[in-house]
């Protein structure tokens, strides 16, 4: 665990929320966000043998991060604290050390604009194991048994249903990993995904994935051959020029066509704006794929990384969909995240929806494809053909209850 309770300080409203999305997905308890710095002072003062953790912006307009240290430092505050900024990172060091001055416990330091993984580089030392522990008891992967598991068909791709806000129709699915390892039980995917990114082992798994899509496909196409089915890529595999030829003669030597077939590039700090990334992206959109950025808002996805890639759809992460009819800010994430979209003529995905008030909000919000439990989990392919032939005139979501 990570912590207990959290308190984040940061004038900016969408950082807070960034980083409030991130520590609730860790499941820390408590996550308490505040734009401004007297309040944070007032707060700790009178919470502070509950706050584990403090994760404060250096540069907020009425107190300084460096004033507020000081005045940290003479509250007896005995957590942790983390600073984030977007100043250079000289000052940042000078910062770290005034913090260690005062005697204050400076676990880390971050630069905005944050993401994921320099997140859990500050708060787990790199250490990934607190991700597995929850679905696998602490299984840690060798390659061996990550060979094994594919030679024994161990791992599969499962398709969670993809449905068009307005009209119910089901226009695809997603397709994510799923390995039930025996006697273990499910390998949470983002372990697998990690372990075969950090082991030079994704593009094989990607590959082993997509060929198993593709058999699966060419069925649902059957019976519906609109359709259209999302493989996620790792960032690193868009940094391989031979990638787009190699998805496409795949699928055309199934006698499949790429308008049937779309991508998802999950934004974190190994997504790199090189000249390679661009061309890889660009030419899977000259292929006629649809090329989505995944999980908007959790990595160094900003404005500027929608201006330089050739996106075609926006999906919001399921931490602010899930929260925007409860949380502000949340909510201010999301309508953020649509109105960059519509600048950009992308269209808009919100993932993660579990219930009807959720439903209703991004339907307001115009957003045009939905995924979630509300709708269905990840299926396997038998049970993907049966819920599109159910739903062939398109999903009500009138007549499911919330807890779906
Ligand atoms: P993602 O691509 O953002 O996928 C969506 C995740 O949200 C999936 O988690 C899905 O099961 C979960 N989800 C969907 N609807 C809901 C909902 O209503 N409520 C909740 N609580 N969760 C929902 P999953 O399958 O655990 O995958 C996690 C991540 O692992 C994926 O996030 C993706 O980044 C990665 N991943 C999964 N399969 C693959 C793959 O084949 N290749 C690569 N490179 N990454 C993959
Ligand atoms: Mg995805
Ligand atoms: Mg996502």
């Amino acid at each position: 665990m990570l912590a207990n309770s959290v308190l984040i300080i940061d004038d900016d409203p969408t950082q807070v929320a960034i980083l409030d999305a991130y520590f609730k997905s860790q499941k820390v308890k408590n996550v308490k966000g505040t734009s401004n710095a007297s309040d944070a002072l007032a707060y700790i003062n009178s919470k502070k043998n509950e706050i584990n953790l403090i994760v404060s912006d250096l540069q907020m307009p009425e107190m300084d991060g460096l004033e507020f240290l000081r005045h940290l430092s003479s509250l007896d505050y005995e957590g942790k604290i983390a600073i984030i900024s977007g100043v250079k990172s000289d000052l940042l060091d000078h910062s770290a050390r005034l913090a260690k001055m005062h005697h204050l416990n400076l676990i880390g330091q971050v630069s905005k604009p944050v993401t994921k993984s320099s997140l859990d580089k500050v708060f787990y030392k790199g250490d990934y194991s607190h991700l597995a522990v929850e679905q696998t008891e602490k299984y840690f992967i060798n390659q061996n048994d990550f060979s094994n598991a594919m030679k024994n068909d161990e791992i599969e791709p499962c398709y969670q249903p993809k449905v068009d806000v307005q009209t119910g129709r089901i226009i695809g699915a997603e397709a994510l990993v799923r390995w039930v390892k025996p006697n273990v039980g499910l390998i949470s995917p983002e372990v697998l995904i990690n372990f075969a990114e950090n082991n030079g082992r994704i593009e094989e798994l990607t590959f082993y994935l997509f060929n198993k899509i593709l058999k699966s496909t060419a069925e649902f196409l059957t019976v519906d051959p609109l359709q259209v089915f999302a493989t996620n890529l790792s960032p690193i595999m868009a940094r391989n020029l031979a990638l787009p030829d190699q998805l496409l003669s795949r699928i055309n030597k199934h006698g499949m066509k790429a308008e049937n077939f779309s991508f998802e590039v999950t934004e974190n700090n190994i997504l790199h704006l090189d000249a390679t990334t661009l061309e890889v992206l660009s030419r899977l959109r000259i292929f006629e794929f649809d090329v989505a950025i995944d999980d908007f808002g959790t990595g160094s996805s900003n404005i500027q990384t929608l201006r330089d890639f050739p996106y075609s759809e926006l999906k919001i992460d399921r931490s602010f969909v899930s929260n925007a009819t409860s949380n502000v800010f949340s909510e201010e994430t999301v309508r953020a995240a649509v109105s960059l979209a519509r600048e950009r003529n992308m269209k808009v995905v919100a993932e993660g929806i579990e219930n009807i008030e959720t439903f209703d909000f991004i339907k307001a919000q115009g957003i045009d494809y939905a995924q979630g439990y509300l709708f269905s989990k990840a299926l396997k392919h038998e049970d993907y053909l049966a819920f599109i032939k159910q739903n062939s005139d398109g999903f009500r979501v009138e007549k499911t209850s919330s807890a779906a």
